[in-house]
């Protein structure tokens, strides 16, 4: 059975004339004119916004194509090998355990535009893929040399590759949340936390809470763990698998491997890793090894796993110096131990071969201090004879972190808080501000500000 409605309205004498009169102006077309004419100017100043959006991001991306163009990136940009031959090799480092596959790709396209010559990732697909559209995005904006893709991996526990873990529900009301405060990452989130009843009425601390720590964007470099006064941040530690990083290594988008080991520990489980990989290392075009200062006991076990890497060893190799692990950002002095532990290694005559890379502590300090030691793009013949090391630099480069991270990150954070997930290329005001602090960075190391070197 259909359902009929009708509505029935009568106009009230008293009200009769004024529905007249408004009859009159709906029918009048003078009526609708205003309303055109304000929907004509909206419009209108929509269209010229967009246009002059479009152009001052036109003249912005101009400008970062000039930027790259006058510091000579395209031009002067040797291969990754050369620049580890003549010392002014950089390397950045995403992070081994950071998984933010945003500001990854973002990241790699700025520092690409910068000139680096390998960026450093975890061992995880989708963080290979995430650095392999950044630089492919960049190469877009203008025909720069194309970095090499390194991932990280661990032989055993290593500060790299752990998370923190922490149950917002389990935190007192009352903390103010240092560990927040702590994070260089921006990787712990608590918001929205409220009082329950039990609260209010003072029967229970806890309330209920959102967030805690955001995984894939902690890279495991500890600081918030002694900030939390009530103990509640937990570490997790992983091993990246031997067969899926070997799996990985075979893509033909993966360039560089690095191994991070104590060095001092049993040799057992490096011999175990690189057993693991097989003949997936004969794909890669650098095998490098990065390990901590050990006294006395670095030298003997950097030759006990060159020994072990030789057989299969078919491409360059390095050897990374941490000097004081993800510190980079904290500030000047942190940069010290990595340099110390390059002029140990410099000295030592009895290492096995292989690239020196700093690495641990670097930021905006490092070269000046590698120039005070001597150490800066000075060639090796002093020290090793044999003909084919003649030509290589005694450090080939430097490796950045936490402080590159940090300094292109600020741009990153202002994008997301202004366009959400944004691709940084779409935004080329943010684009310029960023690439003016990477190459502020990497052009310590490249001397893009001193022309003699520059070609
Ligand atoms: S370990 Fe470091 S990156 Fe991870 S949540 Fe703690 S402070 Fe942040
Ligand atoms: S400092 Fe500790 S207790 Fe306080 S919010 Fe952070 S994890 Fe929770």
């Amino acid at each position: 059975m259909a359902l009929k409605f009708s509505i029935n309205a009568t106009i009230s004498p008293p009200n009769q004339g004024k529905a007249l009169s408004f009859q009159a102006l709906v029918i009048n077309p003078f009526f609708f004119f205003p309303f055109f004419i304000y929907k004509f100017i909206i419009w209108f100043s929509r269209v010229m916004t967009v246009k002059v959006n479009y152009k001052n991001s036109s003249k912005t991306l101009k400008n970062v194509k000039n930027l790259v163009n006058k510091i000579g990136v395209p031009s002067i940009a040797p291969s990754p090998h050369e620049s580890l031959q003549k010392g002014n090799w950089v390397k950045l480092i995403c992070g081994a355990s950071f998984e933010d596959v945003v500001d990854i790709r973002n990241l790699s396209l700025v520092y690409t535009l910068a000139g680096v010559d390998c960026i450093d990732c975890a061992a995880d697909a989708s963080v290979v893929s995430a650095v392999n559209q950044g630089i492919e995005a960049a190469r877009e904006i203008l025909p720069v040399r194309r970095p090499w893709t390194m991932i990280s991996v661990n032989d055993d526990e290593d500060l790299h590759f752990r998370k923190a873990e922490f149950d917002p529900d389990d935190c007192p009301l009352d903390c103010s949340r240092p560990c927040e405060k702590a994070c260089p990452a921006d990787a712990i989130l608590l918001e929205g936390k409220k009082p329950t009843a039990e609260v209010a009425n003072g029967t229970d601390m806890l309330g209920e809470s959102k967030g805690g720590v955001i995984t894939e964007r902690c890279y495991g470099c500890g600081r918030c763990f002694p900030v939390c006064p009530y103990n509640k941040i937990r570490e997790v530690t992983y091993v990246r698998d031997a067969t899926a990083t070997a799996q990985l290594v075979k893509r033909n988008d993966v360039d560089a491997i690095e191994i991070h080991t104590s060095g001092s520990r049993q040799i057992t489980p490096f011999e175990e890793l690189w057993d693991g990989l097989g003949d997936s290392v004969r794909n890669l075009r650098l095998v490098a090894v990065s390990l901590p200062n050990n006294g006395e006991t670095t030298i003997p076990s950097m030759n006990k796993m060159y020994t072990i890497m030789e057989p299969r060893l078919s491409c360059f190799n390095l050897w990374q110096l941490d000097g004081r692990p993800m510190s980079g950002d904290i500030g000047r002095g942190a940069t010290r131990e990595s340099i110390a532990f390059a002029v140990q290694l410099v000295a030592a005559k009895d290492r096995p071969p292989g690239f020196l890379q700093l690495a641990g502590g670097t930021n905006a300090h490092t070269v000046a201090g590698l120039k005070r030691e001597g150490l800066f793009r000075k060639s090796i013949t002093k020290h090793l004879t044999d003909e084919k090391s003649t030509a290589n630099a005694l450090i080939g480069g430097i490796a950045y972190g936490g402080y590159a991270r940090k300094i292109v990150g600020r741009v990153l954070n202002s994008l997301q808080s202004q366009h959400g997930l944004a691709l940084i290329e779409d935004h080329p005001d943010h684009l310029l501000e960023a690439l003016q602090e990477a190459i502020a960075l990497v052009g310590t190391v490249k001397c893009y500000d001193d022309p003699f070197l520059t070609h």
